[in-house]
């Protein structure tokens, strides 16, 4: 396949994290990865009083501009041989489709793991498919409140609410995901309210993913609201046979950014 690329490696791309780090999440967690953050997102999400704001909110809600080229990544891969991971997050990096086939073409060349962090808002073909589809679809749990405030003050209205619903949940975008990259992980923001299982079985059964490769996982985007998250969302992965993951960067490094 010959899927668009991206022809100007000097020219700024909607890129606005670059640096090494260890992967926080998931079936990679742990290891050293190149962190690429693209900015902007389909959704609007809001965890309630206890999970807040989308932890990166400045690349979704009030997305800032992007500041890095291809021409950083290269740099930056060129500069830590010893890192062999990708971790391509957001925002949504589906809507960056030209950024993400050259990125399969790095991966490809330089023999790099890329896990590809989504919403699941849209299916993405590369020419090299990814290793590892990181499914995060949002539940009844992540939708804003009318009349709240954002990060930056402003008021959610009906229309905010809208935006985040309008791509939420697209079931055959996510299968079509699994079925074309390598393999796959659901990660699920969970809480203790009953009605969350039945959406994460319903959501799991929809999509006929297995169910080892789900992970329930605290929402949070402070060390504090973590904390407080996590043996209510162990227990529950306990009781109900599901991975849980915490969110180590969080942890360690609270809401410091580029971490
Ligand atoms: S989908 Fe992810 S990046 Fe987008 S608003 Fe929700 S939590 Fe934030």
């Amino acid at each position: 396949m010959n899927l668009k690329r991206i022809s100007d490696y000097h020219k700024t791309l909607a890129i606005i994290e670059l640096y090494p780090c260890l992967q926080g999440e998931g079936a990679r967690r742990g290891h050293p990865s190149f962190a690429i953050r693209t900015t902007g997102c389909t959704h609007r999400c809001y965890f309630g009083e206890d999970g807040g704001w989308c932890d990166t909110w400045y690349s979704s809600i009030h997305a800032d501009k992007g500041c890095f080229s291809f021409k950083d990544i290269l740099k930056l891969v060129e500069k830590h041989p010893h890192i062999k991971e990708i971790m391509l997050t957001g925002g949504s990096p589906t809507m960056h489709p030209e950024l993400l086939n050259e990125i399969s073409h790095l991966a490809h060349s330089h023999k790099l793991f890329v896990t590809l962090e989504t919403e699941g808002s849209h299916f993405i073909q590369t020419d090299h498919p990814f290793d590892l589809i990181s499914l995060s679809p949002k539940l009844s749990n992540a939708s804003p409140v009318l009349n709240t405030l954002t990060p930056k003050n402003k008021t959610v209205t009906e229309s905010f609410i809208k935006q985040h619903h309008k791509y939420r949940l697209n079931y055959r975008a996510m299968r079509e995901m699994m079925d074309y990259h390598k393999d796959y992980q659901l990660k699920f923001v969970c809480d203790n309210h009953p009605e969350r299982l039945q959406e994460i079985l319903m959501i799991i059964d929809e999509l006929g993913a297995l169910h080892d490769k789900v992970y329930l996982m605290p929402a949070g985007s402070t060390r504090e609201e973590m904390v407080k998250q996590y043996p209510i969302i162990m227990d529950i992965a306990l009781q109900h046979g599901f991975k849980f993951t915490g969110r180590d960067h969080i942890i360690a490094y609270d809401d410091k950014i580029g971490v």
